[in-house]
């Protein structure tokens, strides 16, 4: 019989979730000098935080539920990732067309104006007025638009975010283990006692709670214990589609209904459309787009776009899940008018907290990072303050960035622009980590379609924790979309390959 040897090891913290908020609360935490596990079931960015719209802003639609705090909150927080990780996050404008029966366009224009001064713009351009006839515009939106605004946010790579502050982590001391589901967690002889899907257990001083929509199936299950809070699962939705248009801005339809919809440049060659909002009653384990919510995305476009969009043309589509929680469980408010803004829930028996991370955005991962961990102040003397405001990201370290860059172009000027570009975004500095020695296209070695190189590949599985073909073209990169479906089985049989040969895997 095969021999295992089950591990215990010990640790400050235990993050459950590796998400963009669990990898930003190990990031903060292992800077401030605790001693880190993170586990995450799946691969990181496997739920919510790779299924977002992926918009670093303020949340404009908030301002028209009088939630200033919150607004004003992200406004701040998108300045400050803006020069945390610049060219990574990228300045995006908005285009919101008028038209008669929506919204008033001075209430529109006094939004915008309130939006754009609440917090710090930076380098993004502010609110202007906008006319759709006889310019750019005329052949993307229908005629009952003639007039209407535009306006700045952010836009990230969601799940790749989570990859830096997970590197970023790791860089510094943190255990980070994907596919590693806690399967419970009890307070036993002085500390908690967390047994883990492998096997192997773990003793810590403190636990987080940060698994987004399972929070509470979290405390159920493997806590054995009542939920602090009542949540709502509330599903969204997006397709992508072939390019609707050819300009570089982002536009947002407003809905019957009250609700808005995004139609954004994805992927060079795409549109990413969305998003829906559906009450989420089954598994987590399985969140997909139902067809009424694919038909309600088609019809907003159909609506107010020239070019008419069929079902055949949805390409891809994914799913994430929201935990709304409401203060009180007899205000029922449609799932648009429920606050974005997170809660913390500390249980502190025994002098063994745990965190329950409820809500939430990718926008104010930082913060919310910043607050979990001071909320821990308590438990572990000489924990200083957050650092995170600072020290920057070793990918897109500002300092030198230009130089770097231009040395980047210089070395590798042999490899088209197109994937050094996409590196570039990808990767930012890490890409150097593939491409050392790399002279031409040659060394890249085994190509597995759309740009996707065995050098890249086998980096992904060293240092990014990638395991499946899906990592890799969906969360890592979004290739998937590029492919064919032969080309993805390619990549999924080379990585087994190479995993039942590990020793070659190494770069
Ligand atoms: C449709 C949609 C659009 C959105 N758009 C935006 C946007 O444009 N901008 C913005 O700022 N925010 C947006 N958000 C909000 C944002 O995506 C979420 O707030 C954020 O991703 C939540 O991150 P999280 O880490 O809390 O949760 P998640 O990303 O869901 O991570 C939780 C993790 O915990 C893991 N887990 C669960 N149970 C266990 C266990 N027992 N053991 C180990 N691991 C476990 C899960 O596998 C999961 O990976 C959007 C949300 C949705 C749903």
């Amino acid at each position: 019989m095969e021999q295992t040897n089950k591990t215990t090891k010990t640790y400050d913290l235990l993050i459950i979730g590796g998400g963009v908020n669990g990898t930003g609360i190990a990031r903060d935490a292992t800077l401030r000098g605790l001693k880190v596990c993170l586990c995450e079931q799946g691969d990181l960015a496997s739920a919510t935080s790779s299924a977002s719209t992926k918009l670093i802003h303020g949340g404009l639609r908030y301002l028209e539920f009088g939630d200033f705090k919150l607004v004003r909150s992200a406004l701040l927080e998108r300045k400050l990732l803006m020069n945390l990780l610049p060219g990574f996050i990228k300045p995006l404008r908005f285009v919101l067309p008028f038209k008669k029966g929506m919204r008033p366009l001075w209430l529109l224009r006094l939004g915008l104006w309130v939006y754009d001064h609440l917090g710090p713009l930076g380098d993004l351009l502010p609110t202007a007025k906008r006319s759709f006839q006889n310019n750019e515009f005329s052949p993307v939106l229908k005629d009952h638009f003639i007039e209407g605004l535009e306006y700045s946010d952010g836009w990230v790579d969601d799940a790749r975010l989570v990859i830096f502050n997970a590197l970023e982590a790791a860089q510094i001391g943190a255990d980070i283990r994907p596919n590693c589901k806690v399967t419970s967690a009890k307070r036993e002889d002085g500390h908690w006692l967390i047994a883990l899907s492998n096997g192997d257990s773990i003793k810590a001083k403190a636990l987080v709670n940060a698994t987004g929509p399972f929070v509470n199936q979290f405390i159920k299950e493997a806590e054995n214990s009542e939920p602090l809070r009542s949540v709502r699962l509330v599903r969204g939705s997006h397709i992508v589609v072939p390019k609707l248009y050819d300009l570089e801005q982002a536009f947002i339809l407003q809905q019957d209904d009250g609700r808005i919809i995004f139609t954004i440049p994805y992927e060079k060659f795409f549109t990413l459309v969305g998003t829906t909002e559906a009450s989420h009653v089954s598994s987590l384990k399985k969140v997909e787009a139902s067809e009424e919510e694919i038909t309600y995305l088609l019809n907003a476009v159909n609506r107010d776009f020239r070019k008419h969009l069929k079902r055949s043309d949805v390409g891809w589509t994914f799913s994430g899940v929201r935990p709304l929680f409401e203060n009180s469980a007899k205000e029922k408010k449609a799932a648009h008018k429920v606050s974005r803004d997170y809660e913390l829930a500390v249980d502190k028996a025994a002098d063994l907290p745990v965190i329950h991370v409820y809500g939430g955005k990718i926008t104010t991962f930082r913060k919310l990072a910043v607050d979990t961990v001071d909320l821990l102040k308590p438990f572990f003397t000489g924990l200083g303050s957050s650092r995170t405001k600072e020290v920057p990201y070793a990918a897109f370290d500002p300092v030198g960035h230009e130089e770097w860059l231009k040395e980047f172009h210089e070395q590798y000027v042999l490899l088209p622009l197109s994937l050094r570009n996409r590196w570039l975004n990808s990767y930012g500095r890490r890409s150097d980590w593939f491409l050392k020695g790399v002279k031409s296209k040659k060394d890249l070695g085994k190509e597995f379609g759309a740009g996707l190189f065995e050098r890249e590949v086998r980096y992904l599985m060293t240092h990014e924790w990638v395991t499946t073909s899906e990592d890799v073209l969906w969360r890592r990169t979004k290739l998937g979309l590029h492919m064919t479906s032969t080309q993805r089985e390619g990549l999924q049989s080379w990585m087994q390959e190479q995993q039942e040969r590990s020793d070659l895997y190494q770069l």
